[in-house]
């Protein structure tokens, strides 16, 4: 056995985990029309995640919303020129509960185009805003099928009370508008779920996905979770935004307290997961998994 392989059993797993980062800055939870009054900070922040991963050798899946893709069409050159997968997070941050089937085919279309226009190549997948992908919006499957994508990855099962679908599948499976909470073998269209952690017996599902759990929950929480699921042979599907590795953005009273709560914790917790466990995109992931 080598030193490789020894590091490797020591960090509990050689499972390949899944990291996706959502393109966005940090007023994107407000109204769309305050957007422009306030200071824009994505580039910087976006700019220090892609120096993490690089010195750590790590590709993620950058979900990005279309509205930055056409203000900083660099930065989306930048993310893919480091080798990164460019995923949609639609065009103007609008949760899918909020919107009609035809005004979210347009939403989403908008941004494929200036993604791909930037890009050259095809966008694979699609994260909703604020994960709004529930029973209520099971449609959305069949638009994101009928435009080309291969996954989405929106559903959180787990329920809060934006988002959250409990009793959805906890790994990835094969996903149908008719019943969004079961795997559907025939179905080629894949979710991506992000992950939880089940507790055995009770089959309570406590969140350990990254953005506020990372910043809440201690870092040996996450990591036992991780474990676990890695135990399956699945990837724990983990996510976080530029803004919460900048604890110094505008302070501004219409935003949730939790979008404040420990920024500072970030980066340091997101180092230590790195360091431990493996991670790639989404569409590496599939491509090793098709192999
Ligand atoms: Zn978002």
């Amino acid at each position: 056995m080598n030193t490789i392989q020894i590091i490797v059993q020591k960090s509990g797993s050689n499972i390949e985990n899944i990291l996706s980062i959502d393109v966005e800055d940090w007023y994107c939870d407000l109204n769309h029309g305050t957007w422009k009054f306030l200071e824009d900070r994505i580039v910087q922040n976006t700019e220090h995640i892609l120096k993490i991963l690089k010195r750590k050798n790590i590709g993620a899946t950058f979900f990005v919303l279309g509205y930055f893709a056409d203000k900083h069409p660099e930065l989306i050159k930048e993310i893919v020129e480091n080798n990164h997968e460019i995923g949609s997070h639609g065009y103007n941050h609008v949760a899918i509960t909020q919107q009609t089937p035809n005004q979210f085919k347009e939403d989403v279309v908008r941004s494929f185009v200036v993604l791909e226009k930037i890009t050259g190549e095809k966008v694979w997948g699609y994260r909703a805003p604020f994960f709004t992908l529930v029973e209520n919006t099971a449609w959305a499957i069949d638009v994101l099928k009928s435009l080309g994508l291969r996954y989405d990855s929106s559903i959180f099962p787990f329920k809060i009370y934006k988002y959250g679908v409990p009793d959805a599948p906890l790994f990835p499976y094969h996903i149908s508008s008719k019943n969004i909470k079961k795997n559907s073998p025939n179905e080629k269209f894949l979710e991506i779920p992000l992950s939880v952690y089940q507790i055995p017996i009770i089959r309570k599902n406590i969140p350990i996905a990254g953005g506020f759990y990372l910043r809440f929950f201690p870092s040996q929480f996450i990591s036992y979770g991780i474990r676990q699921i890695n135990k399956t042979r699945n990837p724990a599907i983990l996510y976080t935004h530029p803004w919460e590795f900048d604890p110094n953005h505008p302070r501004i009273n219409s935003i949730v307290w939790y979008n404040y709560y420990r920024l500072s914790s970030t980066e340091k917790k997101f180092e230590k997961l790195l360091s431990k466990f493996k991670f790639t995109s989404i569409r590496n992931w599939l491509e090793n998994e098709e192999r």
